[in-house]
């Protein structure tokens, strides 16, 4: 093949803007529903397990710590988070949250851990029935 047939293509692309960014010295922000990590409000988390029940891939694991003093530990294990948000789709007090970091990779999976220790909130009362 003749080498000459390739320039006029090469032309072309020369006066043309890229059609990637210079990652990672430039990164493009990610979208609103961006599903990066998943992590905790401790003041809004009623302890109502549903985000640990509904977690396909069992990364939730809640535990208590003083039963009379309504002291509880939930622990995400980011290394087997699969980042479907069905725990921030579960929790009724919008306590679990996603973040937007994707650049999470880690030699050790350990690390990937998060783990927090806090006093339960309180239930909500429901709004009173106007009649
Ligand atoms: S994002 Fe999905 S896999 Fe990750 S902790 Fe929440 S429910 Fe589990
Ligand atoms: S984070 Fe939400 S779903 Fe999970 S235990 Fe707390 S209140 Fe319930």
């Amino acid at each position: 093949m003749k080498i000459g047939v390739f320039i006029p293509e090469l032309i072309r692309h020369l006066f043309r803007t890229p059609a990637t960014v210079d990652y990672p010295f430039k990164k493009l922000e990610v979208p609103k529903s961006f599903r990066g990590s998943p992590y905790l409000q401790p003041e809004l988390c009623i302890v109502c397990r549903a985000c640990e029940r509904d977690c396909p891939a069992e990364a939730i694991e809640i535990n208590t710590v003083k039963e009379e003093e309504k002291i509880f530990s939930l622990v995400i294990y980011n290394d087997r988070c699969i980042h479907c948000a069905q725990c921030v789709d579960s929790c009724p007090t919008k306590a679990m949250q996603m973040d937007e970091k994707f650049e999470i990779s880690n030699f050790n999976r350990h690390n990937l851990k998060m783990d927090w220790e806090f006093v339960r909130a309180a239930v909500k009362p429901k709004a009173e029935n106007k009649s």
